[in-house]
């Protein structure tokens, strides 16, 4: 079978054939660092590292740039609101996101782009845009994209200008904002106090980008005018890749995206999660609660990224529980490898070459695990195969419980992890976090694995 993507643009399943046959470029719209990323959007990054993980897999070469956006409206404004710089208060934020994505398994891109080492680029792009008569500066010497200039506008999100209220034919200058309030978008935002120190003096006079422009300038300068993925959560589709490819498209001529592709929403009581809604949970929530970051991962792999998934906790409490059998059933097939059992691997590529199929993936590696007609070491070998695209870190777990059994841990911290075990049982979570910081002030460190705690010395 061939490899099959479900196309936002063309709202059906493509099979997918790269620009450059030698390697695929793919952006991904990153975290806005302003705040703890909340596990909704870690949805979005987990299905990106899916995507890219399959592509691998299939053999192909991937550069992937993901942005951190680190000037928009968002981190201006919490950044004056804590007084710390732009740059120490996104640097923050921007270091909390690496260590949570390392904890979800999720590969690192081949670059992070940073929005302010850009604005060169940025300020470029609009220029032309001007001299192309798709730009405009208003009065207050802000620039602004025409959108009725642009004659493919909404071919993404199926937006209608003619349909659009009078209002359409005005502009807006913050960054986000719904479909039905399209205008004309801010791509240069010249300085108000509003802003307080953080400004760029350029060509374009004094000011700072708006959000829209900083993901066309850095897809562009890294991966070059047309790539072939470009994914986000499926609130990114309108304004913000609407908008890039007004700008993208309109200063290149050139078709920007080959395949555009989007994650559905995590819930919450049926509620899309977000920060606005105050309905969220972040990384930190589900390690408190000793729950391996990993069963997070698993429990978004159980359903296919284009469903709506409604998060609870007891969901959560089950995938992990599944989990640790996944793990204990890989523990029990011995130190050796053999080869990859080609009938399971076929199956399991149809699975995910079909628009990343995760939850019939992962019935195949039930299945494999369950089946008494293969050798433990051909089961190991596959499963290992497998985990390439999972991304559940097998081998790592096995290799984490081996080094619990053999570390020599003194009495009185072995009788503290006993206590600490107690209230984990009793679900009392301040207890068992409070014996985690003794512990740590005793100089060890416990994580809590699959096979119960991990500890070791800090
Ligand atoms: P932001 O930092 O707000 O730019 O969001 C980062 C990514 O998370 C974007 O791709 C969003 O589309 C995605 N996202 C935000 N909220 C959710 C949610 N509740 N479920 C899934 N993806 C989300
Ligand atoms: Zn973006």
């Amino acid at each position: 079978m061939a490899l099959r993507f479900f196309n936002t643009l063309t709202h059906k399943k493509e099979n997918f054939s790269p620009i450059n046959k030698k390697e695929v470029r793919m952006y991904t719209c990153g975290p806005t660092v302003y705040d703890y990323a909340h596990i909704g959007n870690y949805r979005s990054y987990i299905f990106a590292d899916t995507l890219k993980r399959v592509l691998l897999y299939e053999g192909y070469k991937v550069k992937h740039i993901m942005n951190l956006t680190d000037v928009d409206d968002k981190t201006i404004r919490n950044s004056q609101n804590e007084g710390k710089s732009l740059q120490e208060f996104t640097q923050f934020y921007a270091e909390k996101f690496f260590k949570d994505i390392k904890a979800l398994n999720i590969l690192n891109p081949t670059k992070f782009t940073k929005a302010t080492d850009y604005i060169h680029e940025m300020v470029d792009i609009i220029k032309k845009l001007l001299k192309k008569g798709l730009a405009y500066k208003s009065e207050e010497a802000s620039v602004y994209f025409n959108i009725r200039k642009f004659k493919n506008y909404g071919k993404l999100s199926g937006l209608i200008l003619e349909n659009q209220k009078e209002n359409a034919s005005g502009r807006i200058k913050s960054d986000e904002y719904g479909k039905d309030n399209a205008q004309d978008f801010a791509l240069w935002k010249s300085w108000d106090k509003t802003d307080g120190d953080v400004f760029w003096k350029t060509t374009l006079g004094k000011g700072r980008p708006g959000w829209h422009i900083e993901c066309s300038a850095m897809s562009m300068a890294n991966l070059g005018e047309q790539i072939d993925l470009h994914t986000g959560g499926v609130d990114n589709i309108f304004p913000h890749h609407e908008n890039e490819i007004a700008q993208s498209e309109g200063v290149t001529g050139k078709h920007f995206v080959k395949y555009w592709m989007h994650n559905e929403w995590l819930l919450v009581d049926k509620k899309k999660m977000a920060k606005s809604k105050n309905n969220f949970y972040v990384l930190k929530d589900i390690i408190n609660r000793d729950i391996n970051p990993i069963a997070y991962r698993f429990w978004l792999l159980m359903a296919n990224y284009r469903t709506r998934v409604n998060f609870v906790w007891e969901a959560l409490e089950g995938a992990e529980t599944a989990l640790k059998r996944l793990y204990n059933l890989y523990i029990g097939l011995g130190k050796d490898i053999g080869k990859i059992n080609k009938e399971y691997q076929k199956k399991f590529k149809e699975c995910i070459e079909d628009d990343l199929d995760t939850p019939k993936a992962l019935t195949v590696l039930w299945d494999i695990l369950k089946d008494e007609n293969i050798s433990n070491d051909d089961k190991k070998a596959t499963v290992l195969d497998f985990d390439k695209v999972l991304g559940l870190g097998f081998e790592q777990t096995k290799k984490d419980i081996e080094k619990i059994r053999t570390e020599k841990i003194p009495k009185e911290i072995q009788e503290l992890i006993e206590e600490r075990e107690q209230a984990r049982q009793n679900k009392d979570f301040t207890k068992s976090d409070e014996l985690r910081k003794k512990i740590n002030s005793l100089g060890y460190e416990v994580t809590d694995t699959p096979e119960g705690q991990k500890v070791s010395k800090i």
